[in-house]
């Protein structure tokens, strides 16, 4: 079996529709695709629709967090989208995205970079709206070649255009997902290249916060970060898994480049009391 848990759409910010990456799952030869868009579940239906033989889908969400000021993003899996205080936190993430996303266009554009909101806009058709977006609309004016061109320079984290999103403690998102019957994996935390990354400390408190999973296998982690991180999970109990991350065109995972062992992810359904996976 070939497990892929990490999926973006256009959803969020991911280049194709939930449908598209529900076929192209199909034709990379995965069994079993996640997609986890940033804060919302707008995809979840798209994507179930009209499964192709043989492939199941994982309906779940990649939970933008932070702690410490640093930035964490905690991958929810089978929960119960209906449930109020997390389907909350998810919506007052997105919507607080808007502004933020302004924000950075006016610091961009009043350094002179022409950009300007409505070219945002017309990146996103209503999706969360993310740095991505901004990275496509300077790749349509010109300005950058590509979006990693514009992560390393305008959009990154560390740098003076960049502002804040609201975003809950993980302790909290966590707190809800499990609320929601919902299982938790710490995404990409060894990702170094994005900005500042948590302590294990985080992570083992997490843990024993009733975390199941640690996301070792993903594109953002070279070999000796992954070699760590196996260490950690073993001290603390976690299972590992393998996402890909796929996001599409504007970035340069596939489907399937990372996945999850098949006993790691029935011990992840079998945890999990929010949703079931769905097959055709
Ligand atoms: P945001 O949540 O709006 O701060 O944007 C973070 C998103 O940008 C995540 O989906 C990342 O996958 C994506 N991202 C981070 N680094 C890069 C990069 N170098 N190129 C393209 N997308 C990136
Ligand atoms: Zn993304
Ligand atoms: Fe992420
Ligand atoms: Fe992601």
């Amino acid at each position: 079996m070939r497990i892929d848990l990490h999926a973006h759409s256009t959803a969020s910010d991911g280049a194709g529709s939930p449908a598209l990456v529900r076929t192209e799952a199909a034709a990379a030869g995965l069994d079993v695709v996640a997609l986890t868009d940033h804060d919302t579940v707008a995809g979840w239906d798209e994507a179930a629709a009209a499964l192709p033989p043989g492939l199941t889908l994982v309906r779940g969400a990649e939970i933008s967090c932070t702690v410490e000021g640093i930035g964490l993003h905690l991958l929810g899996y089978l929960f119960d989208p209906r449930h109020a205080g997390l389907a909350d936190l998810l919506a007052r993430t997105r919507e607080d995205r808007i502004p933020r996303a302004q924000e950075m266009v006016r610091r961009l554009a009043s350094d002179g970079v022409p950009i300007h909101w409505e070219a945002v806009l017309a990146q996103t058709g209503g999706a969360t709206v993310g740095r991505p977006h901004l990275a496509d609309a300077l790749v349509a004016a010109g300005v950058v070649r590509h979006r990693d061109e514009a992560f390393a320079s305008y959009l990154h984290r560390s740098g003076p255009y960049y502002v804040r999103h609201f975003s809950p403690e993980p302790s909290h998102a966590l707190r809800e997902l499990r609320a929601a019957g919902g299982v938790a994996v710490v995404a990409h935390v060894g990702a170094f290249r994005r900005g500042r990354v948590v302590s294990d400390s985080v992570v083992a408190a997490l843990a024993a916060a009733g975390m199941v999973g640690l996301e070792v296998d993903h594109p953002d982690h070279d070999a000796a970060t992954r070699a760590r991180l196996r260490g950690l999970a073993a001290d603390l109990g976690l299972l590992i898994t393998g996402g890909s991350d796929y996001h599409g065109w504007g970035r340069s995972s596939r489907l399937g480049d990372e996945t999850t062992a098949p006993e790691v992810y029935e011990a992840l359904v079998a945890r999990a009391t929010g949703g079931q996976p769905v097959a055709a």
